[in-house]
């Protein structure tokens, strides 16, 4: 069976769906790897370095013509419009941020499996999980990011030209992402608080170096599959209230919070922008199209408010990390591929909680039920919605 690595198309897109690091075990396992030309060079690993671990580099229409298909995030349509009936493809392609893509693979009559549909709470699925892998990822860089805009230190400093007080950092939601930017904005030597509407992620937050912000006007939302729920619409603007006076107090802000299948919640509004001191920072991972966790936040922009506080809209900072990010995600996908395969073949079983999950089309038929209802326009409230691939 070919294993191909397909050159990613989306626009900034840096990562590559295999690492020559990967190549070995699909090999062991009875794979043939193939890789396209320049699949790897955005993020420095060259067609060589795929050639001396024993994958074939070969041109972009070989490797579409591949039993299996490895990409990071969704292909553009001219290359879905490339696929065979009977292939299949894998990767983050976000079916339910885009139903058009659950369209476009159906009418190609391909299988595809998207890493971001996993049943990340079953233990065999852990070694899969490419959304915490890409977040930890994400989390990290935000609070590098936060940390090279601030224009005061992060530790305390004492010097012989006068003392610095260490930064006041919040975070504010404490998942995967969330967890990491603490972590890492607490090796920097900031004083890290946090807050997330599900209470179960004091411990965590605290495990990591937080102080864990509780708020008295908004109770625990906690949802299913260990992610939040919505807040109503009186919830919302008590958190937001009640929010902007520990956001006035800190110096840095990074907001992660997603809820699944909604936009982002605005977590920071324009009158708590107002509040905050000159020279502040925020980054806003939640940045989308539709609007983030901060008022006017824009995916990839920079600006600067009236008052001096600097809004920074993350776009794919995984991407912006290119070997890390593709090495993670590379044993992602290995994993997965590797659970599949049986005597060198893709053994596909719906019967199994983990493949249900993944799996969204099969030779051509939408097969996973939210997409099913997605498709038949009653799932709602998910057209729109940023991918979580993030
Ligand atoms: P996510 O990206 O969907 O959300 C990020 C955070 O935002 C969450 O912690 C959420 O509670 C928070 N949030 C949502 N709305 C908010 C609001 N209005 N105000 C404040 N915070 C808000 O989540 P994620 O990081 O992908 O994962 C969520 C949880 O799932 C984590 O606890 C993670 O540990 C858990 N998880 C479990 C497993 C497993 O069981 N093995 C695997 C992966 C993730």
């Amino acid at each position: 069976m070919k294993v191909s690595v397909v050159k990613e198309t989306a626009p900034g897109e840096r990562r590559v769906a295999l690492v020559p690091e990967a190549v070995g075990k699909l090999s062991a396992a009875g794979l043939d790897v193939l890789v396209e030309s320049g699949a790897g060079d955005r993020a420095w690993f060259t067609d060589d370095s795929y050639a001396e671990v024993g994958a074939s580099v070969v041109s972009r229409a070989d490797a579409l013509a591949a039993d299996v298909l490895l990409v990071v995030g969704r292909p553009d349509d001219s290359t879905i419009a490339a696929m065979h009936p009977g292939q299949v493809v894998i990767g983050l392609l976000g079916p339910l941020a885009d139903p058009s893509v659950v369209s476009a693979l159906a009418a190609a009559g391909v299988t595809a499996l998207s890493m971001d549909m996993i049943p990340r709470t079953l233990p065999r699925s852990q070694p899969m999980d490419a959304l915490s892998s890409q977040a930890n990822i994400a989390g990290y860089k935000a609070a590098v990011i936060a940390a090279a805009e601030f224009g005061r230190f992060f530790p305390l400093l004492i010097t012989a030209a006068g003392t610095a007080r260490p930064a006041r950092v919040l975070v504010l939601g404490t998942g995967v992402a969330g967890l990491q930017a603490i972590g890492t904005a607490r090796r920097l030597g900031a004083v890290v608080s946090a807050y997330d509407v599900r209470p179960e992620t004091k411990t965590e937050a605290e495990s990591v170096g937080a102080t864990f912000i509780e708020l008295t006007s908004v109770g625990p939302a906690s949802g299913e599959g260990g992610y939040a729920r919505a807040l109503t619409e009186d919830e919302r603007s008590a958190q937001q209230e009640e929010l902007a006076g520990h956001i006035a107090r800190h110096d840095v802000i990074i907001t992660t919070a997603q809820v699944p299948g909604r936009r982002p919640p605005l977590l920071v509004t324009q009158d708590a922008l107002k509040a905050m001191a000159a020279g502040s920072v925020i980054v806003d991972m939640g940045a989308s199209p539709l609007g983030g966790n901060v008022a006017g936040s824009e995916p990839n922009e920079t600006t600067v408010t009236e008052n001096g506080v600097t809004i920074i809209g993350a776009g794919s900072l995984p991407s912006t990390m290119p070997a890390a990010a593709s090495a993670m995600y590379a044993r992602n996908v290995t994993a997965l591929l590797l659970y599949l395969v049986k005597d060198g073949e893709l053994a596909l079983d719906p019967d199994d909680e983990l493949q249900a999950g993944v799996i969204i089309t099969r030779d051509g038929a939408v097969v996973h039920p939210a997409l099913q209802q997605a498709q038949n326009g009653s799932a709602g409230g998910t057209a729109g919605v940023p991918s979580t691939a993030r």
